[in-house]
């Protein structure tokens, strides 16, 4: 099934198959942060993410948001289609974290009156600068039509991803998704995991994602398994 490896990134590979129209998402145990400055890796995280990721997908799939994704051909594998990825990080935020919180000089925490759409370039060379809608236009990214629709989208997914991580016990504070287009059409690509989202617990207000790896906060493989726990039992 899988064949020549067409790319590897940070955290996973991708394979083509004997068909063009479909690829194989190899998941890598490995963590990186900061532009991947900072690295780290621990046993079983690609299958915990993969697991978290096929899970949503299908919820969301369910949910009336087309994804790429096929069906799971192993404990890190997953058999998607092609599509072909627009480089913009589609960043939705409910509550104030990271770079926008420190961009603006507000403390982390602030819940927003309603859900914030960002677009970030995709370019490690440029460190994934925010940009403006125009800026994307002008950019050659999207085409002006897609604008309204990635943010449509990226609201959809927020919605859905909020129910589920509320029964879960945690909050969505803020999260990325890539988007891709297949047959003229957007669908939601790449993975939704601790990796790329910010969760905190409902009562503890424990963070329960990849600012463990971040800010040094320590049980970040029982951080991802819990969460794997948790959506599991909402979802399953
Ligand atoms: N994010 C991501 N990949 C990136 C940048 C951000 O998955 O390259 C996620 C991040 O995990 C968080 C959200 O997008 O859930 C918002 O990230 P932010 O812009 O606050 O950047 P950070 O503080 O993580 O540098």
């Amino acid at each position: 099934m899988k064949k020549d490896l067409m790319y590897e990134g940070k955290a996973k590979r991708i394979y083509a198959t004997e068909k063009p129209e479909e690829v194989v998402v190899e998941y890598k145990d490995s963590l990186t942060a900061f532009n991947a400055l900072k690295k780290g890796s621990f046993d079983g995280k690609g299958a915990l993410n993969l697991q978290i990721t096929s899970l949503l997908f299908e919820h969301l799939a369910k949910n009336g948001v087309p994804t790429h994704l096929i069906k799971t051909l192993s404990a890190t594998e997953l058999l998607v289609k092609k599509v072909e990825i627009i480089p913009l990080e589609v960043v939705v935020r409910n509550v104030l974290a990271g770079s926008t919180a420190k961009k603006f000089g507000i403390e982390e925490g602030r819940v927003l009156d309603r859900p914030l759409v960002e677009f970030y370039y995709k370019d490690d060379a440029l460190a994934d600068p925010f940009l403006s809608d125009d800026q994307a236009l002008m950019l050659g990214v999207v085409k002006e039509s897609e604008i309204p629709q990635l943010k449509t989208m990226a609201l959809k997914v927020n919605e859905i991803m909020g129910q589920v991580m509320g029964k879960a016990g945690l909050t969505l504070v803020d999260f990325k998704i890539e988007i891709g287009r297949l047959d003229g059409k957007l669908v939601l690509a790449d993975e939704i995991s601790p990796d790329c989202c910010r969760l905190w617990d409902k009562k503890t207000g424990e963070k329960m994602d990849k600012d463990r790896f971040r800010r040094d906060l320590g049980n970040v493989a029982e951080t991802y398994q819990e969460v794997c726990k948790r959506l599991t039992e909402v979802l399953k």
